[in-house]
Order: C-alpha cells, then structure tokens, then sequence
C-alpha cells in the first residue's frame, strides 16, 4: 500500500552551483520541495511557501504537470522517492553525478521521503539546507545528511509561522497539541514563540556538532549588530566549532544590503567568542545561474 507520507511536492530539479554556505561554488544537483511553515521576513523563495495541489514541476528547465508527474495516485508534483531520483539524474544530463542539496521551502517537513530517496542515490553526497525549526525531525534523518546547512534566523526577521494544510488528496491534517498531521504522518509545528525557536535553533546546533555543517546568517541591512547577539551566543554557547557563514542580503524586493560597518561588527563578535566566520554573498546571483 502507497504510503502518503512518502511523498513530497516537488517545485523543481536542476543542475547550478551552490551559491551559499560551505560549499559554495560546488556544481550541484538541486531539489527544491515545497511547503514551509515559516515566514521569513527576507525569504527568497515566497513560492515555496504554499503547496498546491495544481502546482507544476520544472525538471532541467522542462515544466512536468497533470498526475502523468506523479507514480500512482498522488496529488500533481508529489513524488515518490524514486521518481523525485529520476528526476534528479535527468537533470544531470548524462554528466557526472552530483551532490543534491534538499532545500525548499522546509525540506524537514517531509522526511519520509527524504528517507526514502538517499538509498536512491547512489554515491552523491546529500546535503540539506533547512531553517533549523524541526529538531526531533531533523534528529531522525541526520544520519542520512553528509551536510546540514542550518540558517540561523534573528528573532526580528520572523514573522508567526502559519502550518500547512494538506491537499485533499492527503490525509486531513489534524491540530495536535504540539505537533501536526500532514498526510498521515505526524510532524513537529514550528516554533511561534522567541523562546520555542531558541530552544529549537539550539537543540538543531546540538545535534549538528562534530559533523559536517555550517551555520549560515542572512543579514540584512535594516539589522544592527546588536540584533544578531543573541544568535552568535547561542553557537558560542552550543556549538562553537561550526562555521559560521554571514550572507549579506541580496538587495532584492525591498531588502537592504547591510553596510560594511555593520559587516565589520558581526566579524567582531564572531571573533570576540573565537568562532569561525567568512562572508559570503549569493554567488549564484552574481554568476547569474539558478
Ligand atoms: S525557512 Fe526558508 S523558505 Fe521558509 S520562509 Fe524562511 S527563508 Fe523562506
């Protein structure tokens, strides 16, 4: 029997280069799932927010739709681990396989399925980029990651998170106390309050010591430094050795790159708690690739 919770909504599979955190300027294969809960004040990917029943699924440029997409009878775009891997080797062109950075959206929110598809695939190294929301999910596919990228967020950048509904084709989702139902499954909600999501950040950071992570920060120019202490405290606090990565904003939709000035402070109190920073913008941006 198909189980539901297997599957993901997939939004698109392409070959880049990574653009962010420690592997940055890696050729890699990206698999963009859709659906976050979260709210981002400086979210680059608005789109993945919703899941949409309708929703189309690009595949090395190629837009895919209409259940043909999906193995059996899932809701358009939701894959099962072996299609979501055809795709990914497809969008490799016949060239050398690649890392596959899980991003989304929250791929968190899925991880059956991300359970499902690293058996499929092979030798790559799968890496995930996640918020860092999901603690006890993130627990249960670490050993699966070859690298986790976590994005420390700032409190003042969060907005209240808004949980998924699922697609009629799926389970009904059920409120539960503390955590959501989607597609049958049981999943963390997200953190709404400043004190759940430092609990959650610290308990991700935690989980990620001694192992192949980084700790990317988005700064924005409308921050001060002071904003950002809280955050680099906590990595001093739970997990110093771990990179960490200030991306200044890309001056896009009414963000604001931060000044220089402000780039130097962070610098400063990274260095003030003796942790290891660079500074890097979104290189895909400047290179002009997806
Ligand atoms: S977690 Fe990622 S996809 Fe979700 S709102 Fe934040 S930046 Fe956007």
């Amino acid at each position: 029997m198909r189980s539901s919770s297997a599957l993901a909504p997939v939004m698109e599979v392409f070959a880049s280069i990574q653009g962010e955190g420690a592997y940055v300027g890696e050729p890699q294969t990206f698999l963009r799932l859709a659906g976050c809960p979260l709210r981002c004040r400086w979210c680059d990917t608005p789109s993945s927010w919703r899941v949409k029943p309708d929703a189309r699924v690009r595949v090395a440029g190629r837009e895919l739709g209409g259940r043909d997409v999906a193995a059996n009878d899932a809701p358009t775009n939701f894959a099962t681990p072996l299609v979501a891997a055809c795709w990914i080797k497809e969008a490799e062109a016949g060239g050398v396989a690649r890392t596959v950075s899980v991003t989304g959206g929250e791929p968190l929110l899925w991880p059956e399925f991300l359970l499902g598809l690293r058996p499929l695939l092979g030798a790559r190294r799968m890496h995930l980029e996640t918020a860092g929301a999901h603690p006890r999910t993130l627990a249960r596919v670490l050993e699966l990651c070859d690298h986790v990228s976590l994005d420390l967020k700032p409190d003042l950048d969060l907005d209240a998170p808004e949980e998924l509904d699922a697609p009629e084709e799926l389970d009904a989702p059920e409120e539960l106390d503390a955590q959501q139902s989607l597609g049958g499954e049981v999943l963390e909600r997200a953190p709404r309050t400043r004190d759940e999501w430092r609990a959650a950040r610290e308990a991700c950071l935690e989980l990620v010591r001694d192992r192949d992570a980084c700790g990317k920060i988005v700064v924005n120019g409308e921050r001060s430094a002071a904003d950002f202490v809280g955050l680099f405290d906590e990595v001093e606090r739970v997990n110093p050795a771990l990179l960490v990565v200030l991306q200044p904003v890309t001056p896009l939709g009414g963000a604001i790159a931060p000044s220089r000035e402000l780039l130097e402070c962070l610098i400063d109190l990274a260095y003030e708690r003796e942790l290891t920073v660079r500074v890097l913008p979104q290189v895909h941006r400047a290179l002009r690739v997806p």
